[in-house]
């Protein structure tokens, strides 16, 4: 029987890629469901050619454009508008995996509920995680839900633990986790070059392809901050249990060093498809249609510290997770509000660690008790966030 899978964010970049995946396999998996937010066209298409049982746009006006262009098309797909619809596809009695890639806060809730249906849930959305952190690893646990990182750096976090790797590091002779990052566009640049920086210089990574909102994130280090709590959350790490190693090459992906003096790496070429495959198959192996890697033209593997002078976000994630409680949340939203400033040319790109500091210096940490806590701790560090962008 073919695995029933549910791509949130199908339009995005990691939902292209997955889509390319479950394309090269056709025996294996069926689409259930795909969605988007606006991108009607990208999704018709997709419809035409995975023809999914669902599809989901955020607005009741997109679903009938969408609904009309199906039935000339004479697909059966069936449209559905609004977040409540993100909620029933992930959590539908026929789905066995969800693509959680969806960006931003706006894919917790159903990031959630495919968990809490106890799912396969394949995490690309690492927003969902660093806002609800505890609630969503104990969801997890609860519902019996399987949860593969996508992220490439913890999947290959997870390719090097052993298998059964709950109950915390030390457990399993692990001594450190090594986050590589890429240094993104900026690498080596102070923080008076980067005071000029454009939203397109921001969105053009060196490595990898993505999303503007992860490019922002990567060219600030603010997505390198978001992994680390990614990581502590996922493996069970103490902030200081995860080193930050700039590795410009970005062929590793990620590492674990053992007590022994062993360190276990994962390498491959920067794309997306290999994590993507590695979810949808886990414990077996597919086909991703990813170049082999080519060690001698590689050649040559660098590291160096991060610089948390030039690129405040970085430490400023780490001491939201040293906080505990709502600060990650407010962390995150104060985030999203300063990148979209940024990206409508609003805000400098120095501005966005400053606007996520005063937000977390306006919010107190409060301990997070249910999924409300945490939502009202996100609403009122935007509305913090806009109060300040609207002072400037
Ligand atoms: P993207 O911007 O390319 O795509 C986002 C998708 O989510 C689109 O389908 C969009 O329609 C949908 N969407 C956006 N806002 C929405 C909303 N309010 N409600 C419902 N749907 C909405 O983003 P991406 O680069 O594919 O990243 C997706 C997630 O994966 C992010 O959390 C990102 O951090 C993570 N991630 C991405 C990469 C990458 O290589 N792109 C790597 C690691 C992790
Ligand atoms: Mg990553």
């Amino acid at each position: 029987m073919p695995r029933r899978v549910t791509v949130l964010g199908a339009t995005g970049s990691i939902g292209t890629s997955t889509l390319e995946v479950l394309a090269l396999h056709p025996d294996r998996y069926r689409v259930h469901a795909l969605t988007a937010h606006r991108s009607r066209e990208a999704l018709l298409a997709q419809c035409r050619v995975h023809r999914p049982a669902l599809a989901v746009l955020d607005t009741e006006a997109d679903a009938a454009w969408l609904r009309a262009r199906l039935d000339e098309a004479g697909l059966a797909t069936e449209v559905r508008a609004g977040a409540e619809a993100l909620v029933e596809v992930a959590e539908a009695a026929e789905v066995d995996t969800v693509m959680a890639a969806i960006v931003g806060a706006a894919g917790l809730l159903p990031t959630l509920a495919a968990v809490r249906a106890g799912k396969r849930v394949l995490l690309a959305n690492k927003e969902a995680l660093v806002m609800s952190g505890a609630l969503f690893m104990d969801a997890v646990a609860r519902h019996d839900a399987t949860l593969l990182p996508i992220d490439s750096e913890h999947n290959a976090i997870y390719q090097c633990l052993p298998v059964e790797h709950r109950g915390g590091l030390a457990r399993h002779g692990v001594t450190q986790l090594l986050l590589t990052a890429s240094g993104g566009p900026f690498r080596g640049w102070t923080a008076a070059d980067l005071a000029a920086v454009t939203p397109e210089q921001a969105c053009a990574h060196p490595n990898w392809s993505m999303g503007r909102k992860i490019s922002v994130d990567s060219a600030s280090l603010m997505n390198k901050g978001l992994e680390l709590i990614e990581a502590c959350w996922l493996f069970d790490a103490r902030p200081d249990q995860v080193q930050v190693v700039v590795h410009p090459q970005s062929v590793i992906h990620s590492m674990a060093a053992y007590s022994d003096g062993s360190v276990i790496a994962q390498l491959g070429n920067p794309d997306m498809r290999t994590p993507i495959a590695y979810g949808l198959a886990w414990p077996e192996r597919i086909e991703a249609g990813v170049e082999a890697l080519d060690l001698f033209r590689v050649a040559r593997l660098d590291f160096e510290p991060a610089d948390e002078s030039a690129f405040p976000c970085l430490r400023l994630a780490r001491e939201a997770m040293a906080a505990g409680g709502t600060a990650p949340a407010v962390l995150n939203a104060a985030n999203e509000v300063a990148v979209e400033a940024f990206l409508d040319g609003r805000l400098g790109f120095t501005g966005i660690g400053e606007l996520v500091a005063r937000v977390r210096d306006a919010r107190p940490v409060e301990a997070v008790r249910d999924l409300e806590t945490v939502l009202a701790a996100d609403a009122l560090a935007r509305q913090a966030a806009h109060d300040w962008l609207a002072r400037q």
